[in-house]
C-alpha cells in the first residue's frame, strides 16, 4: 500500500507525504522552521552548484555580510522597511543586557549591504560592483510548508551596482534569463517570464522580474526574482560614484535571487501520484541497482554484475541497494518515492543472457539491455528522461494556460481549473486589488506584448496583457 496519498484526493498532504516518505525534510521545534535531512539538502547542494557556476561565469564574486542588521539600516529606506517590517525577527538583546540598539536579523541583505557599497564606490572605476552572497534568511512566516515557505530559508542574493540606468536593466535582465535558462537545462521547469505589477514588486524596486512555475494541482509557484533597484537604494545608503566627467552621481542597482524553494517547485511541478520524480541532473542519486537473489550463491553472482554495472557507470551518481530483509517490491516503491530517475533490476535469469532490466521513473516503462550496452546507452537515456520531463511540464502549463475577457468566465476557469489566465487589464491598482480580494488570484507577470481589450474588471480600454492565477 501507498504511503503517499493521492495528488488527486488532496493535493497539500500529498505533496507533505512526499517530502517525510522520500526523507527530505523534518519539522523542527521552532514554528516554521525545517530541519533539510541529507536527500534533501543533496538536491539543493546540486542547484548551489551548478547555479554558483553560471553566477561565477557571469562575473559575480561571491561575499559573505553579517546575518545580523542595524535596525536603523531597515529604516533608512521608506519603501523598504515598509515591505519587510511585518516579516522581521529582531534582537533586543546580547551577552544578557539590553541591546542599545535593535539588530534585525537579515530578512534580505539590501540595507546591510549598501552602507558598505557607499564605502567601495567612489570612481566609475569601481562600477560595475557585482557580488553574491549564499546564506540563510528569516521572514517570520503565519503559514509555512516545508521548503516551498518556511520561515528561515537558505538563498543566493546576488547584487551589483551601475553606472547607469541601462547597465543596471542589462544585469537584472541578465539575471532573469540566466534563472530561465537554469530552470530549463538543469530542473526541467518551464517557467513563465516577466515584469511584475507594482502592487507585487520588491519592496523599494524600479521593477520586478520573475519566474513563474505552474505546479500540478493549478497553483503558480515564484520561482526567482530579479530587481532593477534603481537609484532609491543608492539615495537612502549615500552611494555616488565621480563619473568620468567628474560629476558626482548615484549608481543604478539590481538585487536577484533564487532559494530552497527550488526544491519545492521540483516536487509540485514533476512530482506524480508514487511521489518525486527528480531530472536525472539534479538528483543526488541518478541510478539506483536493485539485485534480485532468493540464494546465497545467487546473492554474490548478482552483486558481482551489479557492481560491474556501477562501475561501467561510475561517470554518474550511481547506489546498490544492498539491504538485505526488505523484498525487491518494497526497494521499487522506496526508490519511486525518491524520484530516482532510471532503476536498474537485475536477478538470476538477466544475469543468464547478461542483461539487465531498466525501469524509468518519468514513464515507468520497462526495457531489457545487454549489460555491455548500458556504457553507451545510459546517458542517452538519462537525457531523454530529462527532456521528457520537461515536456511533460510544458505540456501542462500550455494545456493549462487559457484566456478570458469577462469576469464571470474569469472566475469559472479559476475555480474549475486554476493554472494561468491570460485577460486584460487598464493598469489600476484598485482593479487589480479587487480581483485579489474576490478571488485570490493575483497578476503573476505582466506580457511584454502589446495588448488592445478590455479590463477584466472594469471593461475600460486595457493595453496590457496579464497573466492571472492563484499563487502559492
Ligand atoms: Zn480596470
Amino acid at each position: 500500500m501507498s504511503k503517499v496519498t493521492p495528488q488527486s484526493q488532496d493535493f497539500s498532504k500529498w505533496y507533505l507525504d512526499v517530502v517525510k516518505e522520500a526523507d527530505m525534510a523534518d519539522y523542527s521545534k521552532v514554528k516554521g522552521c525545517m530541519v533539510i535531512k541529507p536527500y534533501g539538502y543533496a538536491i539543493w547542494e546540486n542547484i548551489q552548484q551548478e547555479l554558483n557556476q553560471r553566477i561565477k561565469e557571469a562575473d559575480v564574486k561571491n561575499v559573505y555580510f553579517p546575518l545580523l542588521i542595524p535596525e536603523s539600516f531597515l529604516n533608512r529606506e521608506k519603501e523598504h522597511v515598509e515591505g519587510f517590517a511585518p516579516e522581521c525577527a529582531v534582537v533586543t538583546h546580547g551577552g544578557g543586557k539590553k541591546l542599545t540598539e535593535n539588530l534585525v536579523i537579515r530578512p534580505t541583505s539590501e540595507t546591510i549591504m549598501y552602507d558598505t557599497f557607499s564605502e567601495w564606490i567612489h570612481s566609475y572605476r569601481d562600477l560595475p560592483l557585482k557580488i553574491n552572497q549564499w546564506a540563510n534568511v528569516v521572514r517570520w512566516e503565519m503559514r509555512t510548508r516545508p521548503f516551498l515557505r518556511t520561515t528561515e530559508f537558505l538563498w543566493q542574493e546576488g547584487h551589483t551596482a551601475h553606472s547607469d540606468k541601462a547597465g543596471a536593466d542589462t544585469e537584472a535582465h541578465r539575471a532573469l534569463q540566466m534563472y530561465k535558462d537554469f530552470d530549463r537545462e538543469f530542473l526541467a521547469l518551464p517557467v513563465l517570464t516577466g515584469v511584475k505589477s507594482d502592487k507585487e514588486k520588491f519592496a523599494g524596486a524600479l521593477y520586478t522580474l520573475t519566474t513563474e512555475a505552474l505546479a500540478r494541482d493549478g497553483k503558480v509557484i515564484q520561482a526567482g526574482t530579479s530587481h532593477n533597484l534603481g537609484t532609491t537604494f543608492a539615495k537612502s545608503f549615500n552611494i555616488k560614484y565621480q563619473d568620468v566627467d567628474g560629476e558626482l552621481k548615484e549608481v543604478w542597482q539590481t538585487s536577484w535571487g533564487v532559494s530552497t524553494r527550488l526544491v519545492g517547485t521540483l516536487i509540485v511541478v514533476h512530482g506524480d501520484e508514487k511521489g518525486l520524480r527528480l531530472p536525472p541532473k539534479v538528483a543526488p542519486i541518478q541510478i539506483v541497482i536493485v539485485p534480485i537473489y532468493k540464494t546465497d550463491e545467487e546473492r554474490d553472482a548478482v552483486l558481482k554484475a551489479a557492481n560491474q554495472i556501477k562501475n561501467d557507470l561510475k561517470r554518474f551518481r550511481v547506489q546498490i541497494d544492498e539491504r538485505t530483509g526488505v523484498t525487491p517490491g518494497f526497494k521499487f516503491a522506496e526508490w519511486e518515492i525518491k524520484g530516482v530517475p532510471a532503476r536498474i533490476e537485475i536477478g538470476p535469469r538477466d544475469l543468464a543472457k547478461s542483461e539487465c532490466v531498466i525501469a524509468r521513473r518519468d514513464t515507468g516503462e520497462k526495457v531489457s539491455y545487454e549489460q555491455s550496452e548500458l556504457f553507451t546507452a545510459m546517458p542517452k537515456l538519462l537525457d531523454e528522461i530529462q527532456e521528457n520531463l520537461y515536456q511533460q511540464a510544458l505540456k501542462f502549463q500550455q494545456d493549462n494556460t487559457r484566456s478570458a475577457d469577462n469576469y464571470e468566465d474569469f472566475k469559472k476557469i479559476l475555480e474549475e481549473k486554476g493554472g494561468f489566465i491570460i485577460s486584460g487589464w487598464c493598469g489600476n491598482e484598485k482593479c487589480e486589488s479587487k480581483i485579489k480580494d474576490e478571488t485570490k488570484a493575483t497578476i503573476r507577470v505582466i506580457s511584454e506584448e502589446k495588448h488592445s481589450g478590455k479590463c477584466l474588471m472594469c471593461g475600460e480600454k486595457a493595453d496590457k496583457k496579464v497573466y492571472f492565477a492563484k499563487a502559492y
